[in-house]
């Protein structure tokens, strides 16, 4: 695949303060842009990252008609370079596309731009371990009208920035509400696509529960409001007397994550009892009381594995494992960030290599 490239003639890297890169501050120094118009993506290329003129009646801004996607590169401890399952990451964008009307990415497009942005900015990968280059691919629908319809042309870019883990607690567990009348998604909704609508969505419930001292929402489902869904930003697991237990995506009103997935085959490969299925909150709370929900963790590309110390629901305040990481979340951490930085085998041939 050939794209053109423009370099930036004013690198942007010296501005970094390395120290506190917080997650997204940052943006490195180019993009990775490719145009959809006549009936197929063209105009692959490079180019610096700069302001885009839009018009007012863009459509996107009006109609939300837009998808994304999250992943990283990692420098390894031997030096090398790779992204972290970026073919999953293609696939779901493609499967995100179909829901919102947006014309499918080929995967060779996806995973290339992205091994061509990493190359060009390789310098901003973070040396600390721990430390990442976060890939944010992007497509929005670019017609300018006000009448409510697909748009015929649409924008996929790349843009990436120098990460540091998404809390700034670390690994340290975090404080979340479940949500008892705002719901995030339906069944027959939105909430298998990675769109910013269903961010929107959230955003309410998000800040109220802020402001009260919660870090995120557990969102229940939008029907019954007793199925557990997801947190939002993170797909949830919990261990109950031993079994790891995972909402099942069968519902379609959970995203598919790529760092679930990979939970998924770690479990299993290493012996764990682990079920994907519907579970309702009434569970959680029984398994509480009964002295049996051993740990509560979500998972997702920014914060790999989150351990959950306090789950709120209502009145009851549930602390889990004493507010303190468990076992099984602290292994699958150790595993999944042990593969990304290259320090133990990938031996489900996870890591994609990018080639200076
Ligand atoms: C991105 C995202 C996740 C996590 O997915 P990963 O591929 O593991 O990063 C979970 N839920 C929602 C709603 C998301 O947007």
């Amino acid at each position: 695949m050939k794209f053109s490239i423009t370099k930036t003639a004013s690198n942007k890297i010296n501005l970094v303060d390395w120290k506190n890169l917080g997650f997204g501050k940052y943006l490195s120094d180019h993009v990775f842009i490719a145009d959809y118009s006549n009936g197929s993506w063209q105009n692959a290329r490079i180019e610096p990252y700069a302001p885009m003129p839009i018009e007012p009646a863009m459509v996107t801004l009006h109609y939300a008609q837009s998808i994304f996607e999250g992943l990283k590169a990692f420098r390894n401890s031997n030096g090398g370079i790779n992204i972290f399952r970026p073919d999953k990451n293609a696939e779901r964008m493609a499967k995100s596309g179909k829901l919102l009307c947006i014309p499918e990415i080929p995967k060779e497009l996806f995973v290339e731009g992205c091994k061509e942005l990493v190359k060009i900015d390789n310098a901003w990968i973070p040396k600390e371990r721990g430390h990442s280059l976060y890939l944010r691919p992007l497509i929005y629908g670019s017609d300018n009208f006000l009448g409510v319809h697909a748009s015929s042309t649409y924008r996929f870019i790349i843009m990436s920035s120098p990460v540091a883990s998404y809390y700034s607690e670390g690994l340290n567990p975090v404080k979340i509400q479940v949500s008892k009348d705002k719901v995030r998604a339906v069944r027959g909704g939105l909430g298998s696509a990675k769109t910013g609508a269903n961010y929107a969505a959230s955003l309410y419930a998000g800040t109220k529960a802020k402001e009260d001292g919660y870090s995120q929402v557990l969102w229940l489902d939008g029907v019954t409001h007793e199925i557990v869904d997801e947190v939002g930003a993170m797909n949830i697991f919990f261990v109950i007397n031993g079994k790891i237990i995972t909402p099942t995506l069968d519902q379609e009103t959970i995203l598919a994550g790529v760092t679930r997935d990979s939970v998924i085959h770690l479990a299993k490969k290493m012996g764990w009892s682990l079920e994907e299925r519907v579970i309702k909150m009434e569970e959680i709370v029984q398994a509480y009381k009964d002295g049996k929900l051993e740990e509560v963790f979500g998972t997702g590309t920014a914060a790999v594995i989150s351990p959950v110390g306090q789950l709120d629901y209502g009145d009851l305040k549930m602390v889990i494992n004493k507010n303190s990481i468990g076992k099984i979340s602290q292994k699958l951490y150790d595993t999944i960030t042990g593969i990304q930085y290259g320090a133990m085998e990938d031996s489900f041939g996870w890591n994609v290599k990018v080639n200076l």
